[in-house]
């Protein structure tokens, strides 16, 4: 199948990172999210030559190139930690996840902006998630830091497409530095799925504030909670409050094509099947 669509889900890596493209390959995924390391640990030892291998064959055989790749990065890491030790222990460890991308050949790194804990204000913690991004990118290359938007729960940045913007705004290298939108999250923060006409005007606005040549990856959830709830429930697709629709407008939106998009819905079971019913929603399938 030729597709310009890229749609997976975050598959499991455990027993080794070259299971996750025969996880994906299992559900007729062509695209895929996986952790690099254990996501609740701060340590963890070095990729060994032979996984890597066998990952990149696997994905080979899977028909799944690296653009359509999206690794998350460790829960722990806060690029904008109002303590400083704390933050250069969140700048290594992000640093790592970085190298783990660029030995898999990987070209994206997806991660969660920061949070200010309360105790710096909101201008300060995006402008040290923006020196955090600077300090990866000017140590690596090859890989994209793709930020993905929050549902604005506690102190969590990048609810706001205006503080999407503003960590953008202070990045150095703009070619290396992109935005994962979580349907989920944005709904959770306030931007309206539920009609197509709503949907319209959600990503207008995404693209008039940020910029749609920053989009680079896509997370497709429904949501358990309601609009504006600012509190982050993953649900199936068309099982919670966005509904079917949006996930029908995303399928046919010129800026979704050519980047992976990517289940994190609740229940792995019928991941299949919701993957089946996102390409039955593109016009342009064969
Ligand atoms: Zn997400
Ligand atoms: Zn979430």
């Amino acid at each position: 199948m030729t597709s310009s669509r890229w749609i997976g889900a975050h598959v499991s890596a455990a027993g080794g990172i070259e299971n996750a493209p025969i996880n994906a390959k299992k559900i007729g995924a062509n695209a895929f999210a996986l952790f690099t390391k254990n996501q609740r640990r701060w340590q963890a030892a070095p990729l060994a030559q032979a996984n890597i291998e066998q990952f990149k064959d696997n994905c080979r055989q899977a028909n799944i190139p690296g653009s359509a790749i999206l690794p998350h990065d460790s829960y722990l890491i806060n690029l904008g930690h109002p303590d400083n030790i704390q933050l250069d222990k969140s700048r290594e460890a992000f640093f790592d996840e970085i190298e783990r991308c660029e030995q898999l050949g990987l070209s994206l790194l997806n991660f969660h902006p920061g949070s200010h804990l309360r105790k710096i204000e909101i201008d300060e913690c995006l402008s040290r998630i923006s020196q955090s991004i600077n300090m990866a990118l000017e140590r690596s290359t090859g890989v994209t830091a793709v930020i993905e938007n929050t549902a604005g729960q506690g102190s969590n940045l990048g609810h706001s497409f205006e503080q999407l913007a503003q960590i953008i705004d202070g990045v150095e290298d703009k070619s290396r530095v992109g935005i994962c939108i979580d349907t989920c999250h944005m709904f959770a923060a306030g931007y309206d799925l539920t009609t197509k006409a709503a949907c319209q005007e959600s990503f207008e606005l995404f693209d008039r504030i940020v910029g749609n040549q920053y989009l680079k990856a896509m997370h497709l959830n429904d949501s358990k909670t309601p609009l504006n709830s600012r509190v982050d429930r993953h649900e199936s697709l068309g099982l919670g409050h966005i509904g079917q629709e949006a996930f029908s407008f995303l399928m046919n939106l010129e800026a979704t094509k050519n980047i992976p998009m990517v289940l994190e819905t609740i229940n792995s079971d019928i991941w299949e099947d919701e993957i089946n019913w996102l390409r039955s929603l593109s016009y342009e399938r064969q």
